[in-house]
């Protein structure tokens, strides 16, 4: 079975963790400090690494202070987890409707759901493109709210010539094997805003706070701490970290791989019936996580189906989030978002990861051809 996405592991990759293993640190070491400098670098600010990132997600909206009567508007195009985070800590979410090409937070929608209770907008990279950040950074400004990226899918991906990790005030990544890269589970928080970044890093440290000058009490011993907010063990051991700086020199050609992997599916699926191919917008320049297609006249499940059957992992990205019966059960109701609901309709995501083969990739584009009859 062709997978749709999996990790790249090379040598390097894996002599980076057999050192870690025969370090004198297996959790909280310096493989950590240099992974989250290695992160900076990327992302162009600093960063906290996490285990996951669905825990960064986590660790992003209680650093902005997001609880109980605050509500968080976002897109249903996304993974649970974007939206599930906030209504962990108490959140209300609300769902705006997404753009008809890129599949990404519509700003127009998003203005529309702005409340006085809004508190922070928070935008999905879909597929590696990034958000409509300008407009989308004049409405969080005008509610007084934080703009946080869910940038799983974008590590790599620049946006008006700066990195996505830059441009929100909270930016998080996930390091799961079918991302950009991988650290097996992993995740990072980055923030422009060194008060919020300083918050995520004390949540997931279990909300310990040692820094002397921040001591209710300051004379007790060097042992001493104080936990001044409930925080959770969200640290990313060293030996995961050892995989992510080896990964991230290798980031560069992973982008170059995903891009001439897309550049080829645009190239050979354009003449295709029924099928619509993905947009890049101006100004950004994408690392491809996904090639999401849209699968017309009502046969996108035949397509799944047929694809499944012939070997080649295909995947739906993804299912509107209100439909989970968490949501439902709140009284979110179908219909509420169409234009995502009409985009989940027809989304498939094509395989694609850095060590796909030409090969393998002419037999997806075959397969795909014979199905649609062309
Ligand atoms: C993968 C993903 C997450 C969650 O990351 P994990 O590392 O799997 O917890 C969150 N949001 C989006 C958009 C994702 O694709």
């Amino acid at each position: 079975m062709l997978p749709y996405g999996r990790q790249s592991i090379e040598p390097s990759d894996v002599a980076a963790v057999v050192a870690a293993l025969d370090s004198d640190w297996l959790t909280t070491g310096p493989r950590v400090t240099e992974f989250e400098a290695d992160l900076e670098r990327v992302a162009g600010a600093p960063c906290v690494t996490v285990t996951n990132g669905t825990t960064a997600l986590h660790a992003a909206y209680a650093a902005a202070g997001i609880g109980a009567g605050d509500e968080v508007v976002t897109t249903p195009m996304t993974f649970v987890a974007t939206a599930s985070a906030a209504a962990m800590l108490g959140a209300t979410v609300v769902f705006a409707d997404v753009e008809e090409d890129t599949a990404n937070l519509d700003p127009a929608a998003a203005e529309a759901a702005v409340t006085g209770r809004t508190r922070a907008v928070a935008a999905v990279d879909y597929a590696g493109v990034p958000a409509d950040y300008e407009r989308l950074r004049k409405i969080s400004d005008s509610a007084g709210a934080v703009l946080v990226a869910d940038a799983a899918h974008a590590i790599g991906s620049v946006y008006r010539g700066r990195p996505v990790g830059s441009i929100a005030d909270l930016t998080t990544f996930s390091f799961f094997p079918t991302k950009n890269l991988t650290t097996a589970e992993g995740g990072a928080v980055a923030s422009i805003r060194p008060d919020l970044l300083e918050r995520a890093r004390t949540f997931r440290t279990v909300g310990m706070v040692k820094k002397p000058e921040l001591l209710r009490r300051r004379d007790e011993g060097r042992w001493f701490y104080e936990v001044h907010e409930f925080g959770l063990n969200y640290r990313l051991p060293d030996v995961l970290c050892a995989l992510g700086s080896a990964q991230l020199r290798r980031l560069a050609a992973f982008k170059a791989r995903r891009q001439q992997l897309a550049a080829r599916y645009d190239e050979l699926l354009a003449d295709v019936p029924g099928l619509r191919l993905p947009v890049t917008p101006d100004g950004v320049d994408p690392m491809r996580h996904l090639y999401p297609v849209r699968v017309l006249d009502g046969r996108r499940r035949e397509v799944y189906d047929r694809m499944q059957a012939a070997g080649i992992g295909v995947q739906v990205n993804y299912i509107p989030v209100y439909w989970h019966p968490v949501f439902a059960d709140l009284g979110y109701r179908r219909g509420m978002c169409p234009v995502a609901e009409a985009f989940y309709a027809e989304e498939l995501s094509l395989p694609l990861f850095v060590d796909l083969s030409d090969t393998d990739q002419d037999r997806v584009i075959d397969t795909l051809r014979g199905i649609l009859g062309s």
